[in-house]
């Protein structure tokens, strides 16, 4: 089992919840953390920043993403999120195609301030997925 494996999700919790705090979120009120485990064991953590441009807001996991890469990390084993909303929420649509580009295996974690927890596989969110393998060219006739 590697380094990575062998944390468990107590760490990750702490990071997302702390970046949950952190979270910029006055228009919907939704305050959401990531964070975002590495193959060697680093967190990376991120919160929600919305803006008054609405479009230009952006979600806890893509933020969490953007600080991983940002620091030369590009394989990742788990992402977990945390809200405090009534039920465990799965990423959304954008941010499952932004984590599949680096992270196709990735597990989905997501828990509640009130404790409720759910898990997938980014595969179960996101089946089918675009990947960069399919940008691959067919070879020529
Ligand atoms: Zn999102």
């Amino acid at each position: 089992m590697s380094p990575a494996a062998d944390r468990g999700d107590d760490a990750l919790r702490e990071a997302a919840f702390a970046a949950m705090t952190n979270a910029y979120a006055p228009y919907s009120e939704f305050r959401v953390g990531a964070a975002l485990l590495d193959k060697n064991g680093r967190i990376f953590a991120g919160c929600n920043v919305e803006n008054v441009s609405y479009g230009g807001g952006i979600c806890a996991e893509r933020g969490a993403m953007m600080a991983a890469v940002a620091a030369g990390a590009r394989e990742f084993t788990r992402v977990l999120v945390a809200t405090e909303a009534a039920e465990p929420t799965p990423p959304c649509g954008l941010c499952r195609q932004f984590l599949v580009e680096f992270a196709p295996d990735l597990e989905v974690v997501s828990v509640t301030a009130r404790g409720g927890e759910a898990r997938w596989t980014l595969t179960d969110l996101l089946p089918a997925a675009f990947t960069p393998a399919l940008l691959r060219r067919s070879p020529a006739p």
